[in-house]
């Protein structure tokens, strides 16, 4: 997989231009509130960078990089709900990758989560999705495993809709204000999400509260540990305001789970476009790489960028991070 099919060029500047000038726009800077760390809950953090007005901090306990201070989680509902760059994801971006992603990125996600319910000899019965989008996961899931009972937790009216059209049950809602789920799931998933919440300790809670005793939270999310993110750090177009705020560490992601009662921690980072990323940008910024021979000859030669993928994604060392956590019995 490259990152192109699934992030066209041209569609992601566009969005990534109306993201920076949602920025500017949709929050002023006086309700906004430092923070501690999100994923361990350290308060003595360091500063970084700004972007777009936004600042960036990183936990010096556990690594994780956060914005601090942060808007609300009520001026948040309000620009994921209105913002002209959240529309332009829904609406645009989306749909034009919908198929690619649900070959490339969907199937196979259905593939290796299967194999993991496998191999903890766990049977899913009940499956939530938070966030579920487009409805592509539990479709793709559902054809898999006809006779399971699966919930779509959705806030936006139009991506609901969507899931209703797959014969998906929905709640049309944040997970937060989902009723009705309290101990329902064997799994609840969420993939995509957490670097988006305001609150990712108490977003947390929610997911293992709607998961039953022995049952298990799974949720994907960009890792700051990984090459491209360490590579490019604030030129990286995934640490981006005001959407990415919460960009865990592998020891945060431990932290957290464990922050939220969940145990049996398993973080694997199975992603596959940290050396593609690194290369598209260093195509387009010849400073990037001025000075470091080594790594520039490992991401342009297309045998070891591959061997060098390979090697990250096998060792906690890419930006694509996959976390399952129990429910204690
Ligand atoms: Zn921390």
């Amino acid at each position: 997989m490259k990152e192109h099919e699934i992030r066209p060029q041209d569609l992601l500047n566009r969005y990534l231009e109306l993201s920076a000038l949602d920025a500017r726009s949709c929050f002023t800077e006086d309700s906004r509130q430092d923070v501690s760390c999100v994923a361990c809950g350290n308060d003595k953090p360091s500063f970084q960078f700004d972007k777009h007005g936004f600042s960036y901090v990183q936990c010096k306990s556990c690594g994780t990089l956060y914005l601090s201070p942060r808007p609300s989680a009520e001026a948040y509902e309000q620009f994921y709900r209105d913002s002209v760059s959240s529309q332009y994801w829904a609406d645009v971006f989306f749909p034009a990758v919908a198929e690619v992603r649900r070959e490339k990125i969907f199937r196979p996600r259905v593939e290796k989560l299967a194999q993991i319910c496998t191999d903890h000899d766990f049977t899913v019965e009940r499956l939530v999705d938070i966030g579920a989008g487009y409805g592509i996961f539990l479709d793709e899931w559902k054809k898999c495993f006809a006779d399971v009972d699966a919930v779509a937790v959705e806030p936006s009216t139009s991506l609901a809709s969507e899931c209703r059209a797959k014969g998906l049950r929905v709640v049309e809602s944040v997970a937060e204000n989902a009723g009705g789920l309290d101990n329902f799931a064997d799994l609840v998933v969420c993939f995509e999400v957490l670097e988006h919440v305001t609150d990712p300790l108490a977003f947390m809670n929610i997911l293992k509260g709607m998961t039953r005793p022995g049952g298990y939270v799974f949720i994907s999310t960009l890792c700051i540990d990984g090459f491209d993110l360490q590579m490019l750090w604030e030129k990286s177009t995934q640490i981006s305001p005001p959407h990415h705020i919460n960009i865990l560490s592998v020891d945060g992601f431990k932290r957290l789970f464990s922050r939220a009662g969940l145990v049996d921690v398993e973080i694997s980072t199975p992603g596959q476009l940290d050396v593609d990323i690194v290369r598209n940008v260093s195509e387009s910024d010849s400073s990037l790489l001025v000075g470091q021979r080594f790594i520039k000859s490992l991401v342009e030669n297309d045998v070891t960028a591959s061997m060098f993928q390979s090697f990250l994604s096998e060792n906690c060392l890419s930006s694509h991070a996959w976390v399952l956590g129990k429910n204690p019995i």
